[in-house]
């Protein structure tokens, strides 16, 4: 999967990461083939426990190994704790263990705090086995980021999402040669409705992919800008 765009004689400038949170199906379903028509990778943090989002969001989920699938693909699949608790309300060994497993199976260093939650005990003991971790805080990141156990991200909801809102903060990011780092949860599609208010529609957010399609803006995951970073 090529990870820069070529734009004339110039390479990209700036790059970008789609992280969906969660797992759902309808993500799974529409956003994986959208990605995948384009050839851009994407970032999916997935919690071990394949029924706790169901459970708890009652909303369906893809099953883990079919996440699994997609790393051949080129996708990322980002750790997302066991079982999606908040990790700042967890004993030291408990939150080891909530850290440690996914890391494990999932082969990965990327880590998405379950909530957006953490604090400086979650990010240490983050560091044991991740090179990365990102958070909901609002904001683009370096390149070369700061504190890539703190990422920072827009997350983006009903509320806030606007295609040309964010076709706007992707072009800003390839001017200004830093990462857009993306969050969604569920999208919406004409034939199935939801309420959930982290939902995006599915034809806003293929309209905001096909222009970042065109831009030469390098569309990457987590992983691959933080080997780079740390080369
Ligand atoms: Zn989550």
């Amino acid at each position: 999967m090529p990870s820069h765009h070529q734009f004339g004689t110039g390479v990209a400038r700036g790059s970008i990461s789609f992280v969906f949170d969660d797992g759902y199906q309808e993500i799974y379903q529409h956003v994986v083939p959208l990605l995948d028509h384009y050839q851009l990778p994407g970032v999916f943090a997935i919690p071990l426990d394949e029924h706790v989002i169901s459970k708890t969001e009652h909303q369906p989920t893809a099953p883990l190994n079919d996440w699994l699938s997609l790393q051949q693909r080129g996708h990322e699949i980002a750790a997302h704790s066991i079982n999606h608790l908040d990790l700042t309300t967890l004993a030291a060994e408990q939150l080891e263990h909530q850290l440690k497993e996914p890391h494990t199976k999932l082969n990965t260093t990327t880590l998405v705090y379950p909530g957006g939650a953490f604090n400086d005990t979650v990010a240490s003991a983050a560091a044991k086995h991740y090179l990365a971790a990102r958070t909901v805080v609002r904001g683009l990141e370096s390149l070369s980021p700061a504190d890539p156990l703190r990422l920072k991200s827009f997350n983006f909801t009903r509320r806030n999402f606007s295609v040309f809102r964010a076709n706007a903060l992707a072009l800003y990011a390839w001017l200004t040669n830093s990462w857009l780092i993306e969050t969604y949860h569920l999208i919406h599609t004409a034939e199935r409705k939801t309420n959930a208010s982290h939902s995006v529609p599915f034809a806003d957010f293929k309209r905001h992919v096909s222009f970042v399609a065109r831009l030469p803006l390098a569309v990457e995951t987590i992983q691959t800008v933080i080997q780079r970073s740390r080369l």
